[in-house]
């Protein structure tokens, strides 16, 4: 018992996890998942043509992708672009409104942007009028925020299924798109390169105190 690596172990258990249960990349370029388009499109770009695995699958991707897999939920859903199949999918539809789970470290107070988005797009390939994203937080709680269809918003997205579509066809790489999701990006190295030093400042120093002193 006490010889054995448990971190050892663990680590495998989550890579095997990790494995099975992320979602495949799609490659044909005429194809496109409505969630490469809602997040930076330079890195899901990168996923598609020079990827880098993500360390580790957090929790929350876990969570969405057991929803996606039972045999209850999933609805899924296609639209045409031009000759671009564009795919998405609802974890849920109950009386006619579409729902989206979204597992969150807190809940958000207002519906966040990329989810607004989303739900819009499920709204329309789906053919419905009204949806929910449900928020389950760690701690619990949870928090929803309705949405009515609305054209200008979808409208955008499309916008950035062609704008995805021609730069993996012409093989050009997409400009930054600054954000949080910057902080937890795989490709961030290659997008911002930073080198790594440990500077050590104090006020003093800042404001030229220390160098007086000196
Ligand atoms: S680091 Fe930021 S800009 Fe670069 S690919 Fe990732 S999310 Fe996009």
């Amino acid at each position: 018992m006490g010889d054995r690596n448990y971190r050892r172990i663990i680590t495998d258990v989550i890579k095997r996890m990790s494995h099975d249960i992320k979602p495949e990349t799609e490659k044909d370029n005429k194809i496109i998942q409505f969630s490469e388009v809602i997040r930076c499109l330079r890195r899901s770009y990168f996923d598609r043509v020079d990827p880098i695995e993500q360390k580790g699958l957090r929790f929350l991707d876990l969570f969405r992708e057991l929803m996606r897999k039972m045999p209850y939920g999933a609805v899924n859903g296609e639209f045409s672009v031009d000759n671009i199949k564009l795919k998405i999918y609802a974890e849920m539809i109950i009386d006619d409104v579409v729902i989206v789970f979204r597992p969150v470290p807190k809940p958000p107070e207002k519906l966040i942007p990329s989810d607004a988005l989303y739900l819009n797009a499920c709204l329309w390939i789906l053919d419905k009028t009204d949806g929910i994203v449900l928020y389950f937080a760690d701690n619990g709680d949870e928090v929803s925020f309705s949405l009515i269809r609305e054209s200008k918003m979808f409208e955008e997205s499309i916008r950035r299924v062609r704008i995805l579509n021609n730069l993996l066809e012409e093989k050009k790489i997409p400009v930054l798109e600054p954000s949080t999701e910057c902080n937890t990006c795989q490709y961030y190295e290659k997008c911002y390169s930073v080198e790594k030093k440990q500077v050590t400042l104090s006020l003093e120093s800042l404001l030229g105190f220390k160098d007086k002193e000196e």
